[in-house]
């Protein structure tokens, strides 16, 4: 069985990555970022590679909801579910981020590969993108 969720964040490294890709939650203790992960886009449980382009810095509710397929990646541009609904923290947390493209990464080689992010939308992401408008 997984000791951690499908994308822990213990080996992939955050260095660099300061702040959520959707929201950019950036909230430190002292000197240390806190409730930010180094998200899997490939869980580690499907082959997904300790690479730095198999990796997406999200804060905790960015990770969880992506690894619960919420919402997507695609063509940088983040896509959520017809599924996915509710009332407080829905708009704010995620509708409010449909069709906006993510932050990049400080470093042009952090960005998240194509193939990774294919693997979530076929995989993991549920349902249909809504309709943006
Ligand atoms: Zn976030």
């Amino acid at each position: 069985m997984p000791r951690t969720s499908p994308s822990s964040s213990s080996t992939l490294s955050a260095n660099g990555r300061y702040r959520c890709a959707v929201c950019g939650f950036d909230v430190r203790l002292g000197s240390a970022s806190i409730a930010l992960d180094a998200a899997h886009i490939r869980w580690h449980q499907a082959g997904g590679p300790e690479t730095e382009d198999n990796g997406l810095a999200l804060c905790v509710l960015h990770h969880k909801t992506f690894d619960l397929g919420a919402f997507t990646v695609r063509e940088g541009v983040l896509a959520v579910s017809d599924q996915a609904n509710g009332s407080t923290g829905f708009q704010e947390a995620l509708l409010a981020y449909h069709g906006k493209p993510i932050r990049d990464p400080q470093h042009p080689d952090w960005r998240p590969g194509m193939k990774h992010l294919d693997w979530h939308g076929r995989e993991v992401f549920k349902g249909e993108a809504r309709h943006r408008g």
